[in-house]
């Protein structure tokens, strides 16, 4: 049997390509990590893809910002239907519809029994914490592709109670690998709670699914902020108050929707390619959004930072930006005794609740991002419309899963 899959080509290219079908053992590749060449996972299971989506974490490396190798295999937000499992899998069965966290995790190292599944210890040899189709992950295959081996099957997958209600909401329930979770989390870890007022930077899916989250958390007032009037239409069309920050500095606008001057939580979810502010919104800032959040939360407020930061960015603007190093004012944060969470959402922590919350609708996350179903071999294309700022959520449907 053959595979096929969205492949990393140079910056700016991203094509689909025959591959390997996917068996229980890790094959040598573009970005595989040498000492994971040969390790077998008798533990794992094979997934026909339901659906796969496209996210702003790809865009970085196709943007050519991060070390990622030509041939690597994209894709880490994975939904899918068991066909095969290792004769140690125990519990999850051939048939079962599955979403997979986007972190991968083994179960049996320290972190993962913290819940720290996001710093995995065991399956990344370079540094804590893993993820498919990523570079420096490991070189776990990706899944944007019609087939994809999960490790560690029993453990990472969330299995959805029941099949036809599952591809009854497949669209909202593909975003239950990443971005609900991770937007989940970046209000959690700011503290947002019932009657909170929060600012969330950047309009892309996951400040969507953010602002879902804070609602969903019962915040008071929810802002988001972004440059791209589009993807801000969007945030309104759900209940947010919006500030366009190449207007100005977003504290400004927030004192006028608000009539007080300073939010109780602070979500960045845009990440070190950041925009300057007002005249300086064609510029890259890497350090702007997370400064401005020290400056827009009242003190002893919380911040999260779900958008991404990187050790090695040759992009970057600067020398210090090429390793990471940004010009953060902390003593600000400090004086307000600011709390800032970073990393890797541990997607397990709050999948099955937030699935549960799709299924009883509870949460239109599908709606509120602009969920769009494509075919794989359209996954150019939607890389393309995404890079360009549509407001929208791509999910690559393979196999013709998902109602059009
Ligand atoms: P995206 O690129 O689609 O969205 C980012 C948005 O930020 C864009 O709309 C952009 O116009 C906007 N922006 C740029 N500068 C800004 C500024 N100064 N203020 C406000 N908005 C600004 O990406 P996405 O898919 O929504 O992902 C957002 C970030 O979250 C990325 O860095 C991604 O890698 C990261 N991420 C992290 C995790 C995690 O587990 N921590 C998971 C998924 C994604
Ligand atoms: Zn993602
Ligand atoms: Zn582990």
């Amino acid at each position: 049997m053959g595979n096929r899959a969205v492949v990393y080509q140079g910056p700016g290219r991203v094509e689909v390509r025959d591959t390997e079908y996917p068996g229980l053992e890790v094959k040598d590749g573009p970005g595989v990590n040498k000492a994971n060449v040969g390790r077998r996972t008798p533990h794992g299971a094979i997934l026909k893809t339901v659906a796969s989506n496209i996210c702003g974490s790809d865009q970085h490396m196709v943007r050519g910002r991060t070390t990622a190798p030509e041939g690597l295999v994209l894709g880490h937000e994975i939904t899918g239907e068991v066909v095969e499992v290792g004769p140690d899998v125990e519990f999850v069965k051939t048939g079962d519809i599955v979403s997979v966290p986007f972190n991968i995790a083994c179960g049996r190292c320290r972190n993962c029994k913290e819940g720290k599944t996001g710093v995995c210890l065991n399956v990344n040899p370079d540094r804590p914490g893993s993820a498919y189709g990523y570079v420096d992950m490991g070189g776990w295959v990706g899944g944007q592709a019609e087939y994809v081996m999960v490790p560690y099957a029993d453990w990472n997958l969330l299995r959805f109670p029941d099949r036809d209600q599952a591809l009854e909401k497949i669209l909202d329930l593909a975003m239950l690998t990443d971005i609900f979770p991770t937007g989940y989390h970046g209000c959690v870890s700011a503290g947002v709670t019932t009657g909170s007022t929060v600012y969330i930077a950047g309009a892309g899916p996951v400040g969507l699914a953010a602002a879902t989250s804070a609602f969903l958390l019962g915040a008071a007032v929810v802002i988001v902020g972004d440059l791209n009037e589009e993807r801000l239409a969007q945030a309104r069309s759900f209940g947010c108050e919006t500030v366009d920050v190449s207007k100005g500095e977003p504290v400004a606008q927030v004192r006028q929707i608000l009539r007080q001057e300073l939010v109780d939580c602070a979500v960045d979810a845009v990440g070190f390619e950041a925009r300057g502010h007002g005249r300086d919104s064609a510029t890259e800032m890497p350090a702007t959004v997370l400064n401005s959040l020290m400056e827009i939360t009242r003190a002893g407020g919380g911040i999260g930072v779900p958008g991404l930061y990187v050790t090695g960015d040759p992009g970057g603007v600067d020398e210090a930006a090429k390793v990471g190093s940004l010009s953060l004012r902390l003593g600000l944060g400090w004086a307000k005794s600011h709390s800032f969470v970073t990393g890797q959402c541990p997607v397990m922590r709050y999948n099955h609740g937030l699935m549960m919350a799709i299924l009883h609708d509870r949460v239109q996350i599908a709606r509120n991002v602009g969920a769009t179903p494509i075919g794989l071999d359209d996954a150019p294309r939607g890389y393309q419309e995404f890079d360009r700022g549509a407001a929208r959520k791509y999910v690559l449907d393979p196999h013709g899963f998902i109602k059009r």
